[in-house]
C-alpha cells in the first residue's frame, strides 16, 4: 500500500520504493524521470554496482549490451562482471564467467514448457527424444550471476551478491557438464547477455562433442544483447531445435525505465530481428514471449501494446503471460489477482495472439 506523490491515489498495488502510480509514471516528466533514475542507482549501492552505465571518455568500451559502458581502469560495467583490467576486458569470457549450473529433470518448470521439444515433444523425432514430455532426460540449466537490467522486483536478484566474485568457471568446464542424459542447455540468469561470449563458446564446444545427437541450445533473456550476438544465439537455437525466450517486460519507455533502470527500445528492436529467423524453423517455435504481471504497472493495456506488437511480427509466437510474488524491493506488492490475469490474456487474445496462456497459476490471488 502507498501514496502516489503525484496524484496522491491510495493503492496496495502502488509500490512504496517507486511511490508513483502507472498513470503518473506514463506521462512523467523529466523531474519525474529523474527521480526514477536516482532509486535505481540507490538500489545498486549495496551490491558495489554502479549507479548508472559508466562513460569515462578514457574508457574501454563493452559492446555487448545496449549500456555500451565506458569502463575506467580498475572500473567495472554495469552489469559488475565486465572489468577493466590494465586496459583489458575482462569477466565473461570463454576462460571466466561467474556463473553456476544444475541438472534439471524434464519435463521442467520452463517459460516455454508448453510448446517446446523438450516440455511438450514438439519437433519429434528430429528435435526430441519423446513424442511427449521428455522424461528420463535433463535440462542443463545455467545461472549467469550478473544482469544488463536492474529491475526492482527481481526474483533472483541473489545473484547481485555474487556479481563481483572471485569463483570464476571456463566454458570447457561447463561443456563438460553435459551428460548422456541432457537434452537441452537452457542459459539464465540473473541475463546471459553479459556473458555472452562464454555461453556461446560452451555452447559450440557442447554441440560438437554431442555431434550426433539431439542438445537444444535455449536462452532466457532481456534481449538486451547487441544484434550481432543476437543473430549468433538465434543461429545455435534454430539449428539445434532450441528456443530464444524474451521477457518483453513493458512497451510503455517510462514504464520499463520505472521497473527495469534502462531503456526497452534494443530489446524491442531485437525482438523484431528474432522473429525474422521464424520460418528457418517454424517447429518447435524457435521464439518465444514472456510478460511479468506486476500487479498495478502491467495492466491489459501494457498487455495489449505488447501483444499487438508481437501479432504484428508473427501471431503465432508464443506468449507466456507470468503471475508475480514481491520480491526484491517490491516486496510490499501483492501477487498478480486472477483478474488481472484474465484482463491481460483478454487484451493478449483480442491484440491477435493464437498461443497465449497464464503461467504460474499457483499464484494468483
Ligand atoms: S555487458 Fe553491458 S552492462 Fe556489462 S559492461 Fe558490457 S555494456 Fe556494460
Ligand atoms: S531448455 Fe528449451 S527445450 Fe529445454 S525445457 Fe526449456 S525451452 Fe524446452
Ligand atoms: S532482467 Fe531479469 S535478472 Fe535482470 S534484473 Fe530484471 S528480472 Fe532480474
Ligand atoms: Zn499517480
Amino acid at each position: 500500500m502507498a501514496i502516489c506523490k503525484k496524484c496522491g491515489k491510495v493503492s496496495e498495488e502502488t509500490a512504496k520504493v517507486l511511490s508513483l502510480c502507472v498513470e503518473c509514471i506514463r506521462k512523467a516528466d523529466k523531474k519525474s524521470l529523474a527521480e526514477l533514475e536516482a532509486i535505481h542507482a540507490r538500489s545498486r549501492q549495496q551490491f558495489n554496482l554502479p549507479p548508472s552505465p559508466p562513460s569515462s571518455p578514457e574508457g574501454i568500451q563493452c559492446r555487448l549490451c545496449q549500456n555500451k559502458c565506458q569502463i575506467p581502469v580498475g572500473g567495472r560495467g554495469y552489469c559488475g562482471v565486465r572489468r577493466n583490467e590494465n586496459g583489458r576486458l575482462k569477466g565473461g569470457t570463454p576462460s571466466e564467467a561467474a556463473v553456476s549450473w544444475y541438472n534439471d529433470p524434464l519435463p521442467t518448470n520452463c517459460v516455454a514448457d508448453w510448446v517446446c521439444a523438450g516440455g511438450s515433444g514438439a519437433g519429434y523425432p528430429q528435435w526430441s527424444y519423446r513424442p511427449g514430455p521428455e522424461h528420463g532426460h535433463v535440462n542443463l540449466a545455467v545461472f549467469y550471476q550478473a544482469c544488463t537490467f536492474n529491475c526492482l522486483f527481481c526474483q533472483n536478484w541473489h545473484y547481485r551478491e555474487r556479481s563481483i566474485m572471485n569463483k570464476t568457471r571456463t566454458a570447457a568446464e561447463l561443456a563438460e557438464a553435459v551428460t548422456a542424459q541432457t537434452s537441452c542447455i537452457c542459459f539464465f540468469g540473473g541475463d546471459p547477455t553479459c556473458q555472452l561470449p562464454h555461453a556461446l563458446a560452451a555452447s559450440r564446444l557442447a554441440r560438437k562433442q554431442n555431434r550426433q545427437r539431439i542438445l537444444r541450445i535455449c536462452w532466457e533473456t532481456n534481449g538486451s544483447m547487441s544484434p550481432e550476438l543476437l543473430e549468433k544465439m538465434m543461429s545455435l537455437s534454430v539449428e539445434s531445435g532450441g528456443c530464444v525466450k524474451f521477457d518483453l517486460k513493458a512497451m510503455d519507455a517510462n514504464i520499463h525505465r520505472a521497473l527495469c533502470g534502462v531503456d526497452n527500445s534494443r530489446t524491442l528492436e531485437n525482438f523484431a530481428a528474432a522473429a525474422r529467423h521464424i520460418s528457418e524453423r517454424p517447429e518447435p517455435p524457435p521464439l518465444i514471449a514472456s510478460t511479468l504481471l506486476v500487479p498495478g504497472y502491467i495492466d491489459a493495456q501494457e498487455v495489449k501494446a505488447i501483444a499487438s506488437f508481437i501479432a504484428k511480427l508473427d501471431p503465432n509466437i508464443p506468449y507466456a503471460l507470468l503471475g508475480f510474488h514481491g520480491d526484491f524491493l517490491m516486496t510490499d506488492m501483492p501477487s498478480t489477482s486472477w483478474r488481472q490475469a484474465e484482463s491481460c490474456l483478454e487484451a493478449a487474445t483480442e491484440a491477435g495472439l493464437k498461443r497465449v496462456r497464464i503461467g504460474n497459476v499457483h499464484i494468483l490471488r
